[in-house]
């Protein structure tokens, strides 16, 4: 019965998400580049790098999602899984999709892309900080694909809906990478590190559902900051379900919907892991600088919160079906 109402909510939720969809496949942006994405909450410029694309969720989306984490949350099924040890290994697919096949054309090799797994391992266990999270990954294949036109394009662009529709492989459990070089959009300068779609709007859109990665923002490339597989790490937490912890900035009133990740205004700029930083004075807790769901660098970014692993929970039990 609870679960009947939670899949109808989920529903209700993932329509309602509609517009937000829309409006990242047209990769449009107020400001002229989608920088940072995130709805307006600002962007990160990184040596001509923005750091993630992927939006936060419109004012009615929150609230139903955060209603529906609520209910989750009284329920037996949230009861359970607290209680419980499961863990849940991730297939992870990755498309590497190069001009040609050369290091400046978008390759990536095999040992970086292992090495990558093992990084999300570590991070996703708190090996490396922060509390455990039940996901683990596995690499479950590497396609290797070689098209101009495909290599390079900006979020929402048509190219990555034929990406995906042509390269994605499983279900709503299975993580596809698309590994390529990410513009900024509508002719802006730079280009973005990555950005992911969300567990609550895969039921709408099944054949768009992974990460796109810039082929720099891999372990060991030479791009400073983030070549030690954090940013990955960042977008695995979008598709597992987490909002970015600057989510409606000191005031707003919607938040990350995590209790215990502390408000920050915006994301952190100039500086790749601020110490004593309180952007937000009159909310409790310093900026969350070490929380994987913000912007400071790959190595100041090493931990989840028991919050986040709560939501994460959440999300992937309702919408991508990991009981
Ligand atoms: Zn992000």
């Amino acid at each position: 019965m609870l679960r009947d109402s939670l899949a109808t909510i989920a529903v209700i939720v993932a329509f309602g998400l509609s517009g937000c969809v829309q409006e990242k496949q047209q990769g449009t942006s107020q400001n002229g580049n989608s920088s940072g994405g995130s709805g307006g909450s600002g962007s990160s410029s990184r040596g001509g790098f923005f750091f993630c694309d992927t939006r936060d969720l419109d004012r009615d989306s929150s609230k139903n999602l955060a209603n529906l984490f609520s209910d989750f949350n009284k329920s037996f099924v949230a009861k359970a899984s607290s209680n419980s040890s499961t863990l849940y290994t991730i297939p992870v697919n990755f498309h590497v999709i190069m001009k040609d096949d050369s290091a400046e054309g978008g390759d990536v090799p095999d040992e970086s892309l292992a090495e990558q797994v093992d990084i999300l391992n570590r991070a996703y266990s708190g090996e490396i900080g922060g509390v455990g999270t039940p996901y683990r990954f596995e690499l479950a294949g590497i396609n290797r694909v070689v098209n101009e036109n495909w290599h390079s394009f900006a979020p929402g662009a048509p190219e990555e809906t034929e990406v995906k529709k042509a390269l994605r492989v499983g279900d709503a459990k299975t993580l596809n990478v698309f590994i390529m070089d990410i513009l900024v959009p509508k002719g802006g300068t730079g280009k973005i590190l990555g950005y992911s779609t969300f567990p609550f709007v895969y039921k709408m859109q099944p054949a768009l559902d992974g990460i796109m990665l810039h082929y720099r923002a891999v372990p060991g490339s030479d791009l400073d900051h983030y070549n030690a597989g954090h940013v990955l790490v960042h977008e695995s937490g979008h598709w597992l379900g987490l909002l970015h912890t600057f989510t409606g900035a000191c005031d707003g009133l919607f938040t990350d919907l995590v209790s215990d990740t502390p408000r920050e205004k915006t994301p952190t700029r100039g500086n790749y892991c601020p110490t004593n930083l309180d952007s937000c004075p009159s909310n409790p807790g310093l900026d969350p600088i070490h929380n994987h769901m913000t912007y400071t660098g790959d190595e100041c970014r090493t931990e989840f919160t028991s919050g986040q692993v709560s939501f994460m929970k959440f999300n992937t039990m309702i919408f991508r079906g990991l009981k």
